[in-house]
């Protein structure tokens, strides 16, 4: 076998996961060249170059994963502190509502946060907290069928109404995944939220680090990826994987340049990694065809600025509005920056421009975020193709492993098969997973 220092990695794909693989194969000695399209202008993924000034990310305690990451990256690039923050949810009255944090261990922890939540009716609480503890002490399994329901259907046979899920639930799993609860499995809804409620008292934080994904990961990683003498291919495109036999032999790019390694591995999105493979690929194996089986939709964050300083950065689900969350965080000493999240396509299209104007500062009024008086100062939106994989029940057998039935390839993205639903954590995973995966043979 060849020795690490003289393998060759390509990479396809330069966010998140490309570049962690990227990095865990150069510091272990690979020769890795990384190849990246320029973003394009109609959206950029939360690690591709921003098209304005930096925005903040939320980054939860179970994410451990991600922690390592930007602890590696510590040292040469010190990263901004991070300020932890309650998860708040709107009641029918119209008043926010935190979900309590205590200071017991686990799972105790779990149990009172749960029974304290004035959110959840007291009976539903309790029946909740009853079953748990059912689940805790094994007298109950959790049921066998998860990945073919939905994760609203599962809730009610929980006791959980439907006011609940609308309140509660359904913002919850917006905010986790990009799925409506009614469309969600409920395998895919547990797997998002047990890590985050279920765990440890330190797993259940939230933090927001308030700089983008693109200073505080993409550019310290690429720096690192220089020093350590990576190739970085960051202005052009993959057209085809080459093949002789069942290996690939190269990948064309648009310079008309082929570029061959030992090992490939893709960081790409389905829909971008589909036209690579070979058509006899994907008549031939199962793991190429079922990509075709997974489906997306798009996501428009409508970002609001006004001239008055966040005392305290605010993460905010709703479940009446065609917004599922609001995070508030600060934007210099005297701006405040709001991130609004929606699925609704019809916020995707620009005549909805004048509607917005009044709907959002309007919002924002409504749960006293910004003060009588204060007006927004500026409202942009940026709509992500493709950003949200639908978790549907089945889906889950469709998301492919990181090893590919072809030997010289691995595949890595936020959207294979990591456990976790389409996220930083997710991408991150992918590509320590790939590089693994080689380091091992
Ligand atoms: C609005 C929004 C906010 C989010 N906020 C958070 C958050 O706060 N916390 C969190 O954990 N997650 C968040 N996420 C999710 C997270 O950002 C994504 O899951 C993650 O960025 C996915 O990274 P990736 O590397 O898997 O894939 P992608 O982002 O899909 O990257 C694929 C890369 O491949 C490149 N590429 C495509 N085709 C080619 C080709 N033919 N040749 C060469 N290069 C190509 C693309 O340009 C791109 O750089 C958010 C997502 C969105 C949409």
């Amino acid at each position: 076998m060849t020795a690490p220092h003289t393998q060759s990695v390509v990479i396809l794909g330069g966010n998140l996961a490309g570049l962690t693989a990227a990095h865990r194969l150069a510091s272990q000695g690979y020769r890795v060249t990384l190849v990246d399209q320029p973003p394009s202008l109609e959206g950029a993924s939360p690690g591709e170059q921003p098209h304005d000034e930096p925005e903040a990310f939320t980054v939860l305690g179970c994410h451990h994963n991600t922690q390592a990451l930007l602890r590696s990256l510590q040292a040469d690039s010190p990263q901004p502190a991070s300020i932890n923050i309650p998860l708040e949810f709107r009641l029918p009255d119209h008043s926010l509502i935190r979900y309590p944090r205590t200071g017991l261990p686990a799972p105790l922890h779990t149990w009172v946060s749960l029974l304290r939540f004035t959110g959840i009716p007291w009976n539903e609480r309790w029946q909740l907290a009853c079953w748990l503890e059912r689940l805790w002490e094994d007298e109950e399994q959790l049921a066998a069928d998860l990945e073919q329901r939905t994760a609203g259907e599962w809730l009610a046979t929980l006791g959980q109404s439907t006011e609940t899920c609308r309140r509660v639930w359904n913002p919850l799993a917006q905010w986790l995944t990009g799925n409506d609860l009614y469309v969600l499995s409920a395998d895919a809804f547990v797997n998002s939220v047990r890590p985050l409620f279920l765990n440890t008292r330190s797993d259940s934080r939230i933090s927001i680090l308030q700089n983008s994904p693109h200073s505080c990961l993409t550019q310290p990683i690429t720096r690192a990826l220089t020093k350590a003498g990576a190739t970085i291919l960051r202005d052009t495109e993959a057209l085809e994987l080459r093949y002789e036999r069942d290996r690939i032999s190269g990948v064309l790019l648009k310079d008309g340049s082929l570029l061959q390694a030992d090992w490939y591995i893709t960081a790409l999105a389905p829909q971008q990694l589909t036209p690579l493979i070979p058509e006899r690929w994907l008549t031939r194996y199962a793991y190429f065809q079922q990509l075709a089986l997974l489906q997306s939709s798009d996501s428009t964050t409508i970002l609001a600025e006004t001239e008055q300083a966040c005392v305290a950065p605010r993460l905010i689900l709703l479940g009446d509005t065609a917004f599922h969350s609001i995070l508030a965080t600060r934007r210099g000493p005297d701006r405040t920056s709001f991130s609004l999240v929606t699925t609704d396509s019809r916020f995707a299209q620009a005549q909805l421009s004048q509607d917005l104007e009044s709907m959002v500062p309007d919002l924002l009024r409504s749960l006293g975020l910004l003060p009588p008086g204060s007006n927004i100062a500026t409202t942009s939106r940026r709509t992500i193709p493709h950003a949200i994989l639908s978790l549907r029940p089945g889906t889950k057998l469709h998301r492919p492993i990181q090893r590919s039935p072809i030997a010289n390839l691995l595949v890595a993205g936020a959207w294979t098969d990591t456990g976790w639903p389409p996220n930083l954590e997710s991408a991150i995973v992918s590509g320590n997973r790939s590089a693994d995966a080689i380091s091992r043979r």
